[in-house]
Order: structure tokens, then C-alpha cells, then sequence
């Protein structure tokens, strides 16, 4: 039966009118043409935005950052340090890199507005980077934030996906118009995005060492096509949504909005493992230094740098046509991570997963605590994953479930995380678990856990509610027929100002709440303030 709201909307949802479109322009244009169902978003984005605003596919540049981009490599690298641990050379050559190809975007786009001629005719090697390194050690971490620095969109994606013909589930075009989509439909900003391309080393040619097959080379040469300057169509030519998209909108507006997307000012990053690529660079280092001619009495036209830098023959070895590796010219190695690293990385670098895990418990009213010795403990066990900083999550998720599954819902409110924890995490659980009782209604257990983080937060001291004042203010309050929080915030109003003095007397910043505090709190405070005069 249709609903009363079905009866006001006579027409089917996106989905279904995708659907019957696509069957008829493929009966009528060919089984190539496909419709896309419009997100909810998207179709109130395009119903309802007035024209050529926001989000809207624009050309308006008066907010790119292209124009104003100053920064100098040492700036890149320094905000790359606050998150990305090591990799000190990979942070100089990208901050150089990325330097050199904003400054001469922004160059041509001066030059372009005062004399567009002169602006063709410049001649314009573009940096795209290669960078190699085992997984997990921060190459695509290192991107995103440059991306974000700069204020460019990012796009990732993974090169197994490339056949010759295109991409799994579209085509190579869509990375670039990803970069639109990224950038809310700023065309001009798309036009300055990153695109990076993962697992690169898989589309070696299969003759040489690594590679995948012979398709290798087809996708190497379409995706030449995009690194060098060529146009995409804004639009998916092949989706009549887009197309009716823009239709509607030249309709709408009166004028066509600007239909390519030029890839000349895109960066691409690419990056891959390249197992294997170590042997050729040794072999080479073998044969160079000393002069060795090799292949008829040719010598190897580069300087056999003493660094662990792979050139453009290794790459060729490995399995790459010149060509390809040639629009390459940034060559950048991430090194992998040791354990010592791995601590580092949850100690110092700003984007921790260990605040992300205490940010967790907090939820469930857990603090969680980890101590140094069991960081290292963690680093310990992850470096042997051998998956670099990846291998921190596995053995933190392995080493925690059980307390994320079982503490909630309980009395206990603290976590302390330290070596003998990460050892044997079992034992420790039951430990925790056996001083421990169910807190009772889980509902008022987390409501009174944020009114214990918001209290501690304006007074910097904590109550530490055991069970039976969790379920004494449950019931006091419904008594009383207010909500837990609003129950709390009366009854302790004034709480802080004894806890604080205690706290200045003895130091104490943990308050235990029981179920006589919460039916006196007075007199549960005078009782502590007396004796932290007694000391
Ligand atoms: P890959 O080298 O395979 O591209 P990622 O950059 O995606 O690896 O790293 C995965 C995650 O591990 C990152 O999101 C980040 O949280 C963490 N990470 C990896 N390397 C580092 C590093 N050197 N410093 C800090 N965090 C890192």
C-alpha cells in the first residue's frame, strides 16, 4: 500500500527512473550508455543550488590557492614532520618537488593573464614522483598531507585496477574527474590536484622481474596519455546522467558550463613496493662504479649515484618502458620502519592511533592509559608484522578487544595499559575484571560517563562513580523526574569548589562517588575536606 507521502510524489525514486532511463536510450543509443542513480545529496545539490554556486561545476578561480602559494620546501617538510616520522629524504625531494611545480603553475597563470602566447609557448617538464618503499612506511600518508596543506584535492587510487581499456567500473578519465568531485566542482582547483597511483610496480611488463603480464605496457601508454597535457571531459561521455546533467543546466542557465578538465597542472604521484628492485640496483652498483662497460662496449650513460636511488635503468630492468619512467622524473625511497620507529610514531607523531584508542574507551567512560613499556611492547610485536605502521593496528586491535568488549558497562573506569598488559592481556582482563561489577542500566552508565568527562574538563578533577552511585542517581533521578545530566549538573553543582581545595591540599585528582555521595553530597565533601586539613 502507498504511504500518504507516496500519493504527494507520484514519480519513483532516482534509482527506479535510472532504471527505466537506461533501458531506454540503450534500446534506443546502444548497450554502452548507463544512467547513474543520483545520491540523495548530489540530486539536492543539482535541484535546488542556484546557478553556478558552490557547488556547481565552476570555473571561478578567485579562491585558488595556485596563486597563492608561497611556501618553501623547508615549510613542506616541516609540517610533514609533524606527522610522518623518518623518511627525511622522501619529505625534502616531495617539498622540492611540489615547490617547483606550484611555483611554475602559478608562473604560467600570471603569465597567461598578462600574455597568453607566451604563456603556450613555455616549455614545461612536469615533476611527477616515484615513490618506492614497502607498505605501510607513510608514502600515501606523506601525500594526503601535502594535499592538505597546499589546499588541492587528493585522489588515490590503485593501479592493479587499470586494464588497456580503462578502469574497473569506469574509466581512466574518472580519476581525473574524481579530482572535480573532490573539489566540490571546482574545475580550476581540480586542474592543481594530486592524483596518486598505488601499487605502480604491477604494471611491469611480465618479461622483466615483478611484472604482471604483458597488458602491462597498454596501461603504461594510457596512463602516459594523462600524465602528459591532454583534455578530459568534465563529463562522463559515456553517462547519460552527466550528460543530462548538463543539459538541464544549459537550460537552466543559458550557458554551457566549461566542459574539459586540462591534466597539464595535475601532479602525479606514483608509488609502489618494488620487490625485486634492490637486485637490479645491486647489479648495477656491481657493474658501474668501477667503469665496467657493459652491453657492447656501452657505458651506462648515469653517474651510479652511491645512494640507495634507483635510476631510470633499474625502472627499465624492472620492467617499465622508458617513456613511461621518463614522465617520471622525481625518483623518492621510503625507508621501512623498526620497532624503535613504530614507538615513535605512537608517542610523537600527531595523528597517533593510541589518542584514536583513548578517544575510544573515553566513549564507553574509559580513561585508558598506555605507558611507555608497553608502547614499546606494541612496537615490538608490530614491527614483526612486517606491514610497517599497518602492523601497529593489528596488534592493537588483537591486544585490545577484549577490553573494548568486556569493560564497557562495568565499574571500571581507568585502563592502565603497561608492558606485563600487552604481554599477557588475558590475565590482565580477568584481573580488571574480577575487582569489577556490572554497572547496571547502560544508559545511565554512559550519561553520567559524559557528565564525569565534561566535569573534569571545566574543573580538572574526576569523579569516579562506583555501581551503586551509578544506580542511585538512576533512581533519584527518575524520582525526581528529570534527565540523568540535568540530575547531575543540580546535584554536584558545587562539587568542584571542595574538590579543588582538596586537590591544593593534598593533590588528589581522582574522587571516588559513592551511593551515600550521591544521596549527601555535603556532607561527603565536608567529611573530605576536613580530613585533607588532617593530611
Ligand atoms: P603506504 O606506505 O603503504 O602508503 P600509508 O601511508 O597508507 O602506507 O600508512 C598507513 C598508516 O600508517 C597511515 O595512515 C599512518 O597512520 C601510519 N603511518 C605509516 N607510516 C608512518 C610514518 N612514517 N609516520 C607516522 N605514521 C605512519
Amino acid at each position: 500500500m502507498p504511504s500518504k507521502d507516496d500519493d504527494k510524489n507520484p514519480l519513483p525514486d532516482p534509482e527506479e527512473i535510472a532504471k527505466k532511463l537506461t533501458d531506454f536510450f540503450r534500446t534506443s543509443f546502444g548497450e554502452q550508455v548507463s544512467v547513474t542513480a543520483m545520491p540523495a545529496e548530489d540530486a539536492f545539490r543539482t535541484a535546488h543550488e542556484p546557478d553556478g554556486e558552490d557547488h556547481d561545476l565552476r570555473s571561478d578561480d578567485s579562491e585558488s590557492p595556485i596563486l597563492g602559494f608561497d611556501l618553501i620546501p623547508r615549510q613542506i617538510k616541516e609540517h610533514l614532520d609533524r606527522f610522518v616520522i623518518r623518511q627525511d629524504e622522501a619529505k625534502k625531494a616531495l617539498a622540492i618537488a611540489v615547490c617547483d611545480h606550484y611555483n611554475h603553475a602559478k608562473y604560467l597563470k600570471r603569465l597567461a593573464e598578462t600574455d597568453p602566447a607566451a604563456a603556450k609557448r613555455i616549455e614545461f617538464a612536469k615533476q611527477n614522483v616515484i615513490v618506492v618503499g614497502p607498505t605501510g612506511v607513510g608514502k600515501t600518508y606523506l601525500v594526503k598531507h601535502i594535499a592538505e596543506l597546499i589546499g588541492v584535492p587528493f585522489v588515490k587510487a590503485d593501479a592493479t585496477k587499470f586494464s588497456e581499456t580503462g578502469y574497473v567500473g569506469g574509466d581512466v578519465d574518472d580519476l581525473v574527474r574524481e579530482l572535480v568531485r573532490k573539489a566540490d566542482g571546482n574545475v580550476e582547483l581540480a586542474q592543481y590536484g594530486i592524483v596518486y597511483l598505488d601499487e605502480i610496480d604491477k604494471i611491469a611488463t611480465a618479461s622483466n622481474a615483478g611484472g604482471r603480464d604483458v597488458s602491462g605496457r597498454g596501461v603504461q601508454t594510457t596512463l602516459l596519455k594523462l600524465m602528459e597535457e591532454t583534455e578530459v571531459p568534465v563529463r562522463n561521455p559515456q553517462d547519460m546522467q552527466s550528460q543530462m546533467q548538463a543539459m538541464f543546466e544549459m537550460s537552466r542557465t543559458g550557458k554551457s558550463t566549461r566542459e574539459t578538465i586540462n591534466t597539464r597542472h595535475i601532479l602525479f604521484i606514483v608509488s609502489g613496493a618494488f620487490s625485486g628492485l634492490e637486485k637490479i640496483m645491486e647489479r648495477r652498483l656491481r657493474q658501474g662504479p668501477i667503469g665496467f662497460v657493459t652491453d657492447a662496449g656501452e657505458e651506462r650513460g648515469e653517474v651510479a649515484d652511491a645512494s640507495r636511488e634507483p635510476v631510470t635503468q633499474d625502472f627499465i630492468d624492472f620492467g617499465f618502458e622508458a617513456e613511461f619512467i621518463g614522465r617520471l622524473p622525481v625518483r623518492v625511497v621510503c625507508d621501512s620502519l623498526s620497532a624503535d620507529d613504530l614507538f615513535d610514531i605512537m608517542k610523537h607523531s600527531e595523528g597517533s592511533l593510541i589518542r584514536q584508542y583513548e578517544r575510544e574507551f573515553e566513549a564507553f567512560g574509559i580513561r585508558a592509559e598506555f605507558a611507555d613499556d608497553a608502547l614499546r611492547a606494541i612496537a615490538g610485536a608490530a614491527a614483526r608484522e612486517k606491514t610497517g605502521a599497518r602492523g601497529l593496528m593489528t596488534v592493537s586491535e588483537r591486544l585490545l578487544r577484549g577490553f573494548k568488549f568486556e569493560l564497557p558497562g562495568t565499574t571500571v573506569t581507568e585502563l592502565k595499559i603497561d608492558e606485563s598488559v600487552v604481554v599477557d592481556p588475558a590475565s590482565a582482563l580477568a584481573a580488571l575484571l574480577a575487582s569489577a561489577t556490572p554497572a547496571g542500566d547502560a544508559k545511565a552508565v554512559s550519561e553520567i560517563a559524559a557528565f564525569r568527562r565534561k566535569f573534569e574538563s571545566e574543573h580538572g578533577v574526576r569523579l569516579a562513580f562506583d555501581a551503586g552511585a551509578v544506580a542511585r542517581v538512576a533512581e533519584l533521578a527518575s524520582e525526581a523526574g528529570k534527565s540523568i545530566p540535568e540530575f547531575c549538573a543540580g546535584k554536584f553543582r558545587d562539587f568542584h569548589f571542595g574538590l579543588q581545595l582538596i586537590r591544593k591540599n593534598t593533590g588528589q585528582t581522582v574522587f571516588p562517588v559513592t551511593a551515600e555521595a550521591v544521596e549527601d553530597p555535603d556532607k561527603y565533601l565536608s567529611n573530605l575536606v576536613v580530613a585533607s586539613y588532617r593530611g
